[in-house]
């Protein structure tokens, strides 16, 4: 879209604080399903669920999961096996070798300074082997203490389009996020912007004629 109809449409839409409310307001209305789609039982398997996700589907995750925890329960039985093991228990999920070796990794350090916990803090979670800030946020945000805000590929997409952010950068988008975004809604907020881009706002052709948000959103095509 050329620069002065970005700026019109900003315009007609209003500034992103006086809108903020009724997007989440709306999108909570639209989604009322939206959640973590990773199926865990457990804040340990929640956490090997979560680094398994890296560079696959969900989908991919839990067929290998339904399998996975049921053999390894504790952070002891995934050290207990040898590691090829391991790696052929995950092959599914790609990047198995980084991922047995992160995850026996992680293992080892919750059984030697964590009492075999997972932590809830996002500082003390990313000190864990192959968990980056990512993974930490939405570990931190299922256990009911979001930290930070998740941002993976519709979380950028979306915030863009919707005029929450100019940044292209992860980092960037997550901190202006923080800044408009109440704290309360921190966990739930990436859970909406997903759902209503899996299902609304697609990549290549968002359907802005179905679109709860098209007269808040200033790259709507209506
Ligand atoms: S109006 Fe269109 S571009 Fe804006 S959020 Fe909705 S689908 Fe996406």
């Amino acid at each position: 879209m050329p620069r002065s109809f970005v700026g019109e449409a900003r315009k007609r839409v209003g500034p992103k604080r006086a809108r903020i409310g009724l997007i989440l307001e709306r999108l909570t209305r639209e989604h009322p399903d939206a959640a973590i789609a990773l199926r865990s039982g457990s804040e340990l398997e929640l956490l090997v669920a979560v680094m398994l996700s890296a560079q696959t589907t969900d989908v991919n995750v839990n067929r290998v999961t339904e399998r996975l925890f049921r053999k390894y329960r504790r952070p002891e039985d995934y050290l207990a096996v040898p590691v090829e093991e391991l790696e052929l228990d995950i092959y599914q999920t790609g990047f198995f070798r980084q991922k047995a070796k992160a995850l026996r990794g992680t293992m080892r350090m919750l059984l030697e300074e964590f009492d075999g916990q997972v932590p809830r803090g996002i500082e003390e979670l990313v000190r864990l082997p192959g968990v980056a800030r990512k993974t930490a946020n939405v570990v931190a945000a299922e256990l009911g203490e979001p930290q930070g805000i998740v941002v993976d590929t519709h979380v950028r997409r979306l915030s863009q389009r919707l005029g929450l952010t100019r940044q292209e950068d992860p980092v960037k988008i997550e901190r202006d996020l923080q800044r408009l975004v109440s704290r309360a809604a921190w966990g739930l907020f990436p859970h909406l912007l997903i759902w209503h881009g899996r299902r609304v706002c697609l990549a290549r052709t968002p359907r802005c004629e179905a679109c709860v948000l098209s007269d808040l959103c200033p790259s709507s095509r209506v």
